[in-house]
């Protein structure tokens, strides 16, 4: 069975949901729908939550009752008969009755998981309901069901597969099956979440737990581009990619795909098609184990990087200077995006700045430390280390005359990244589309 992923804007407004309902039945084979919320209603739950942090009472209220109406008024737009407008119209107002119950009382990380969890529970229904009012075999099975993670954080997938076979056992005569993207329960059994963006990866959970033939991800743009098309012009999209090219362009900051999404579906082999809803016939990107050699795919880039170059101090040996770097950022939980070290010198560039001034207190006492925010990591993309091929001089004598930061080529047999300077970030990845694609 196929799972088919939508995203936000897909099923954003009354008349792209009736497109997802004529997807999904349209080859009238067995589906497992996994929705997001409707665009923007995370970002603004998020905002909610700030509010209901803040105390801010009269904010939340006022930005519950700006959702409220939204929903509203999609329910009028999107079904025909009065007895499903009637219906989703009571769920609607059972939601968000819920939602204002969270201004009187307390507030903290469990209240905040459980408000951000309606925004799916809330798209879920209402394509659940469309499908009812047209008379297709379609269920909705919560995630809250069988989504878990275990007790650090991570998906227990062994649980996930036993719960998900069960309930399809049960339920074995639909056609469609629905369930929400991004939700879960943690190991205590708390309404809890995959992350933002994590709809992704609960289709390739539930792709992996299922053994499914294939894990479809829908958006708005005909698969995955070879450079980042707001940026750069003449981009096209690639046709095949390897799980690991693909994770390393999620990784480096392509939009389209989630990073965490690939794992459990190579994991298991399930191949992963990124498809374009507004032409559902074009082709789309195929993920898979296999991969091409020599070719490189594409470029990705990653903003707002910190870097920190760090000078030994006179004395200090280099294996514990290389030591104490590192466990700076284990001791703050920071992961490191690329690193280049050369004997009594590191540079280090990173996404997640919450701690960069602990980090730096810390390692001074081995080492002079500068810092730089505002950089850039751009990713070339494909069988890079191919032998015979020299990506590697080609990639950099594209980039004459730009101050490149660190180079890593090696570290990863399927991508070179490069460090460069914010302001120099459209020039790059034109210059490298014109030199190398
Ligand atoms: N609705 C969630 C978010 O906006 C999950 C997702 O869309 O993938 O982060
Ligand atoms: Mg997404």
């Amino acid at each position: 069975m196929k799972v088919m992923k939508f995203g936000g804007t897909s099923v954003g407004s009354p008349e792209r949901m009736r497109d997802v309902a004529a997807l999904i039945t349209r080859s009238g084979e067995k589906a497992f729908v996994v929705l997001s919320a409707m665009s923007g209603t995370t970002n603004l739950l998020v905002e909610i939550c700030g509010f209901l942090y803040r105390k801010d009472v009269p904010r939340a209220e006022e930005l519950i009752g700006v959702l409220s109406e939204r929903y509203h008024t999609h329910v009028q737009k999107l079904y025909e008969s009065e007895t499903w407008k009637m219906r989703t119209t009571a769920f609607i107002d059972k939601t968000f009755d819920y939602l204002r119950s969270f201004t009187t009382d307390i507030f903290t990380g469990y209240e905040e998981r459980c408000i951000l969890a309606q925004g799916e529970l809330i798209s879920t229904t209402m394509l659940a309901n469309l499908l009812a009012e047209r008379g297709v075999k379609a269920r909705l099975l919560p995630a809250l069901d069988f989504m878990r993670t275990d007790k650090y954080g991570e998906p227990d997938q062994p649980c996930i597969k036993e719960k998900l076979t069960t309930l399809l056992a049960a339920n074995d005569d639909c056609q469609i099956y629905i369930t929400q993207g991004f939700i879960c329960r943690n190991a205590f059994g708390e309404v809890d979440n995959l992350g933002r963006g994590g709809s992704d990866y609960t289709a390739s959970l539930i792709g992996a737990a299922l053994d499914s033939g294939e894990v479809q991800i829908w958006t708005d743009i005909d698969g995955m581009h070879n450079n980042d098309p707001r940026i750069v012009e003449n981009t096209s999209p690639v046709r095949r990619l390897s799980y690991e090219e693909a994770a390393e362009l999620a990784f480096f900051g392509a939009k389209i795909l989630h990073p965490t999404c690939i794992e459990p579906a190579r994991d298991c082999g399930v191949p992963v098609r990124l498809l374009n809803t507004m032409e559902p016939d074009a082709e789309g990107t195929l993920i898979s184990g296999e991969s091409c050699q020599g070719g490189i795919k594409a470029i990705a880039a990653k903003d707002s990087i910190t870097a920190i170059t760090i000078h030994a101090s006179k004395g200090v040996l280099v294996s514990s200077f290389q030591k104490h770097v590192f466990d700076a950022f284990e001791h703050y939980q920071t992961a490191i995006d690329v690193a280049g070290t050369s004997q009594a010198n590191t540079i280090i560039a990173f996404t997640d700045n919450r701690h960069t001034d602990d980090i730096v207190e810390e390692i001074e006492s081995v080492g002079v430390v500068e810092v730089e925010s505002d950089c850039c990591i751009v990713c070339v993309v494909g069988d890079i280390l191919c032998q015979g091929v020299s990506h590697g001089s080609t990639i950099l004598n594209a980039l004459k005359g730009i101050p490149v930061k660190m180079v890593s080529l090696g570290a990863s047999k399927y991508s070179l990244s490069l460090l460069i300077s914010m302001k120099y970030k459209k020039e790059v990845l034109q210059r490298l589309s014109d030199a190398i694609l």
